[in-house]
């Protein structure tokens, strides 16, 4: 079998106005064309006619939108001419339509019509699919951080949480802004385990993570770094406020009476206060102050509070 050469009858084959309009017609998409000045609607595909009805002389925002009573606030039209009178480039949007729920990828452009008016022409295409998995994955992916932020046992940000929000309030503060950091360690705590078995262990976690907690204001980022231990950020808190926020914490444990398994009993802790100023607040440094001050309140008896001050010459001064 041979094939002809191309002649000027193959372009008299080209589509005719009526294979163009059936080709609109059973297109699986919406494709609509409204006056851009009075938005009436002077064509809608099939696709549109069958989920939003024939026009009738109504207008775009008439036949396609729910609980509008004028143009949409959403409408596309005065980007789709511009300035210098040249028509920008098609414009792509995502919507969810207020008549069917459903999400559409619009494409829209002006044009001229053959009376000489603009109109606008949009096709859109149904991406409700794309749109729910998209969403899934969002919500999964909100998920597996809080997962990877969150302390499952006390519901507490976790260590890296800790390191995250030390660096955010370092972003944060001005550079002459204060900043606290409490280290708190449960004292003998192996102890509860061995007497009271390891769920006596985990209650006592989780009362103190809600005893601490309830003492803080929404600023203070109370952390459970891992064990017992617990490290508390206070953004803008000077070294006499934060060991006074620290005297409350140990008080407030020391006299409350644990209960596990009809047992009543006391958990006490130690606790290391450093304080700097924003500028000098190396993490590192931060947290050898606080651990030194809170290792001095284990080798004085623990159950105490133990503060140390960073200088500006982030030289540190036990107090
Ligand atoms: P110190 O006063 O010197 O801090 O003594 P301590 O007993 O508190 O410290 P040590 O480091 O010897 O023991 C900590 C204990 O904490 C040992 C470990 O089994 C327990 N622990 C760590 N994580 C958990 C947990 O998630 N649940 C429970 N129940 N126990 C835990
Ligand atoms: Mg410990
Ligand atoms: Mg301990």
């Amino acid at each position: 079998m041979t094939t002809s050469p191309t002649t000027n009858e193959d372009v008299n084959d080209s589509p005719k106005a009526e294979d163009l309009l059936r080709i609109l017609e059973s297109l699986d998409a919406l494709v609509y064309v409204s006056d851009m000045h009075s938005h009436e609607m002077l064509f809608i595909n099939a696709y549109g006619r069958q989920r939003w009805g024939a026009p009738n002389g109504r207008k775009c925002w008439q036949v396609l939108q729910d609980g509008q009573s004028g143009p949409c606030d959403f409408c596309t039209n005065p980007q789709l001419l511009g300035a210098d009178g040249h028509p920008p480039p098609t414009i792509v949007w995502e919507f969810r339509n207020t008549r069917d729920g459903r999400w559409y990828q619009c494409r829209d452009q002006a044009m001229q019509w053959h009376d000489g008016r603009m109109v606008r022409v949009e096709i859109a295409t149904d991406i409700t699919e794309r749109k729910t998995l998209e969403e899934a994955l969002k919500a999964s992916n909100q998920q597996t951080r809080k997962l990877a932020y969150r302390d499952d046992l006390t519901q507490l940000p976790n260590r890296r949480a800790f390191f995250e929000s030390y660096r955010k309030q370092m972003e944060t503060l001005t550079p002459d802004q204060p900043l606290a950091l409490v280290l708190i360690d449960l004292d003998h705590f192996k102890m509860v385990n061995d007497v009271r078995g390891h769920a006596a262990g985990d209650h006592v976690l989780k009362v103190v993570a809600e005893l601490f907690q309830a003492q803080l204001k929404p600023l203070d980022i109370l952390c459970r770094l891992g064990g017992e231990e617990f490290a508390l950020v206070l953004p803008n808190t000077s070294l006499p406020c934060a060991t006074a926020l620290a005297k409350r914490l140990h008080e407030a444990l020391r006299s409350h009476t644990m209960e596990y398994a009809g047992q009543p009993f006391l958990v006490t802790a130690s606790l290391g206060v450093a304080a700097t100023t924003c500028a000098e607040a190396d993490l590192n440094d931060m947290l050898k102050a606080a651990d030194r001050a809170m290792y001095r309140a284990k080798a004085q008896g623990r159950d105490q509070v133990c503060s140390e001050a960073l200088s500006s010459q982030n030289e540190s001064r036990p107090e």
